[in-house]
C-alpha cells in the first residue's frame, strides 16, 4: 500500500483548454478518498493523471516515495475501474481476471489461487467460466473489480463504477465496496458526481469544481463546517438554502436581512462578522435547521406554504414569504396537518446557520 500526493497538478489539454488548476493533496496510505464535484470538474482527468493515462501538465505525482510523472501506468502500482468496466467480450470472466497476470508472467498456480480468492470474495465464483455479456450489470461490475483485486495494486482508482447500475444495486455494492476496503486496507481513490455516494464512503472527500479543490475533509466536517458556499450547497440533500441578503447593526445586535424578513444572529456567529455590517451576503440554512413554531428570539418567518414532498419518514416543505424560496425538512408527523396556500411559522435555528462572503464565497462564520 502506498500514499498518493499530488503536487501543484495542472492539466492543459492539447486545445488549449485548462481543466486542472494547481492541484494540492495528500492521500495516506490505507485510505478511501472521494473525488466529487459536478460534471466537468475535472475528477476524471485528475485520476487518469494519477494513473498514468493523462499527461501531466505542470506539477508532480507520488506514488509512495516514487515520483511517477514519467513511469507507464502498467509500471505505477495501480489497478483502475471504469465506469463501463471495460471487460473483453470473447474472454471468459476467469480469462479476463487472468489476463494481467499472464502479461506480468505469475506462475499459474498462485495465478489460479489469486482469482479464486478475489472470487469469493466478490461472490462471483459461479460465473467464472461465462462471458461478459451472459452476465449481469451487478456482475460485470464486481469482476471488473476482481480484475483490479488480483493485481495486488497499491491504489485502486475507481471512476464512477457504480454510475450504469439501478438505485438499489448501487446502494448494495456501495457496502460491498466499504467492506473490500476495510478488508483490503488498501489506498482507493474514487471518484462520483453523487454527494451521497460521496458521504457514504469516504474517509475524506475532495470537493471539486472547475479544476479546483474546493475543500478535503471528512465527510461529517463538510456537513457541518463548508469552508465557502459551493461545498455548502453541494454536501446534503436537499441542498442548503443560499438566500441573499445584508448585515445590519441594531443597537449591537447583528441581523441578516433579506427582503423583508430580519433574522437576528446569536452571539457566537455576530462576534465572527460585526466588521462586516452594510455588506452583502450568502446566507445559508439548510432545510433540517427550519422547524414549525414562534420563537420569541425572532427568529421566526411567517411563510406560505407552496409544496409539500412527503418523503414518509420526512416531508419537504416549500414555503415562501417576500419573494424568498425556502425549503425545510419536518418530521413527517409534524407536517401533517400544514396544506399548499396556507400561511405557517416557521423557526429558523440560527445557531446552524452560515454566512459566506458575497464576492469570495467564503464562509465567515466558523
Ligand atoms: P469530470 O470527470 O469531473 O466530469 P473531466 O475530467 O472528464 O470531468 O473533464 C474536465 C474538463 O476537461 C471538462 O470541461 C472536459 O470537457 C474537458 N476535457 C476532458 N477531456 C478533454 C480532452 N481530451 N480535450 C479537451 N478537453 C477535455
Ligand atoms: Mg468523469
Amino acid at each position: 500500500m502506498a500514499k498518493v500526493v499530488l503536487n501543484g497538478i495542472e492539466k492543459v489539454y492539447p486545445n488549449g483548454f485548462k481543466a486542472v488548476h494547481g492541484i494540492d493533496l495528500e492521500i495516506k496510505d490505507g485510505e478511501f478518498m472521494v473525488f466529487v464535484g459536478p460534471s466537468g470538474c475535472a475528477k476524471s482527468t485528475t485520476l487518469r493523471m494519477i494513473a498514468g493515462l493523462e499527461d501531466i501538465t505542470k506539477g508532480s505525482i507520488y506514488i509512495g516515495e516514487k515520483q511517477v510523472n514519467d513511469i507507464p501506468p502498467k509500471d505505477r502500482g495501480i489497478a483502475m475501474v471504469f465506469q463501463n468496466y471495460a471487460l473483453y467480450p470473447h474472454m471468459t470472466v476467469y480469462e479476463n481476471m487472468a489476463f494481467s497476470l499472464k502479461i506480468r508472467k505469475v506462475p499459474k498456480d498462485l495465478m489460479d489461487k489469486k482469482i479464486r480468492e478475489a472470487a469469493k470474495m466478490l461472490d462471483i465464483e459461479e460465473v467464472l467460466q461465462r462471458k461478459p455479456k451472459e452476465l449481469s450489470g451487478g456482475q460485470r461490475q464486481r469482476v471488473a473489480v476482481g480484475r483490479a483485486i488480483v493485481r495486488d495494486p497499491q491504489v485502486f482508482l475507481f471512476d464512477e463504477p457504480l454510475s450504469n447500475l439501478d438505485a438499489k444495486l448501487r446502494v448494495h455494492m456501495r457496502v460491498q465496496l466499504a467492506q473490500l476496503h476495510k478488508r483490503l486496507k488498501a489506498t482507493m481513490v474514487y471518484v462520483t458526481h453523487d454527494q451521497v455516494e460521496a458521504m457514504t464512503m469516504g474517509d475524506r472527500i475532495c470537493v471539486m469544481n472547475l479544476g479546483r479543490i474546493m475543500q478535503v475533509d471528512t465527510p461529517l466536517n463538510l456537513y457541518h463546517y463548508p469552508a465557502n458556499k459551493f461545498v455548502a450547497g453541494f454536501i446534503g440533500s436537499p441542498a442548503m438554502n443560499l438566500i441573499e441578503g445584508e448585515l445590519m447593526n441594531k443597537n449591537g445586535n447583528i441581523f441578516v436581512k433579506m427582503g423583508g424578513i430580519e433574522l437576528i444572529l446569536p452571539f457566537s456567529k455576530a462576534d465572527k462578522i460585526r466588521a462586516r455590517v452594510g455588506k452583502r451576503i450568502w446566507f445559508g440554512i439548510r432545510p433540517e435547521h427550519i422547524c414549525l413554531g414562534e420563537d420569541e428570539s425572532a427568529a421566526d418567518v411567517n411563510g406560505r406554504i407552496d409544496v409539500i414532498e412527503h418523503m414518509g419518514n420526512e416531508s419537504l416543505v416549500h414555503f415562501y414569504q417576500d419573494g424568498l424560496q425556502v425549503v425545510a425538512k419536518l418530521d413527517s408527523m409534524d407536517s401533517k396537518d400544514l396544506k399548499p396556500g396556507e400561511q405557517s411559522a416557521f423557526v429558523f435555528n440560527m445557531e446552524k446557520c452560515h454566512i459566506f462572503d458575497y464576492d469570495s464565497e467564503e464562509n465567515l462564520s466558523l
